[in-house]
């Protein structure tokens, strides 16, 4: 069930400031506020899913879709295309805190040696 006080769905409706980087029709994308990594940015959709089951669920293909483009135009905005990790936090087992569907975008150097 859909919060609407979740403070995701607060910053979609201007009442919570946020940095952004990029915005569309479909996606605000904004820095983390707790960055946990020298690049951290939140793509979330311009609709109301709680996590990627509900977003993959019942938003229509073609929100979808341009969810995903607006995941890339971030990327390519922030301009770390050839470094960059992916993360959607699913459920509180994960630690998902945010009950707003909400992808992590994530660049650091270190990434480079961890694997
Ligand atoms: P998750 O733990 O996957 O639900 O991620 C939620 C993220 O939202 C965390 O990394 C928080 O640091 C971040 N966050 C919480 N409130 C804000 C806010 N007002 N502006 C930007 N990021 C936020």
């Amino acid at each position: 069930m859909y919060d609407n006080d979740n403070v995701f769905a607060k910053i979609l409706r201007g009442q919570i400031p946020c940095k952004e980087v990029y915005s569309d029709d479909t996606v605000l994308a904004f820095y983390d506020v707790a960055p946990r990594a020298k690049v951290h940015v939140l793509v979330i959709p311009r609709g109301e899913y709680t996590d990627i089951f509900d977003f993959t669920q019942n938003a229509p293909a073609d929100f979808q879709i341009a969810f995903w483009k607006g995941v890339r135009k971030t990327v390519e905005t922030l301009g770390v295309r050839d470094n960059f990790r992916t993360v959607a936090n699913t459920g509180r087992g994960s630690g998902q805190s945010v009950m707003h569907f909400h992808v992590h975008i994530m660049s650091d150097d270190r990434f480079r040696e961890e694997f």
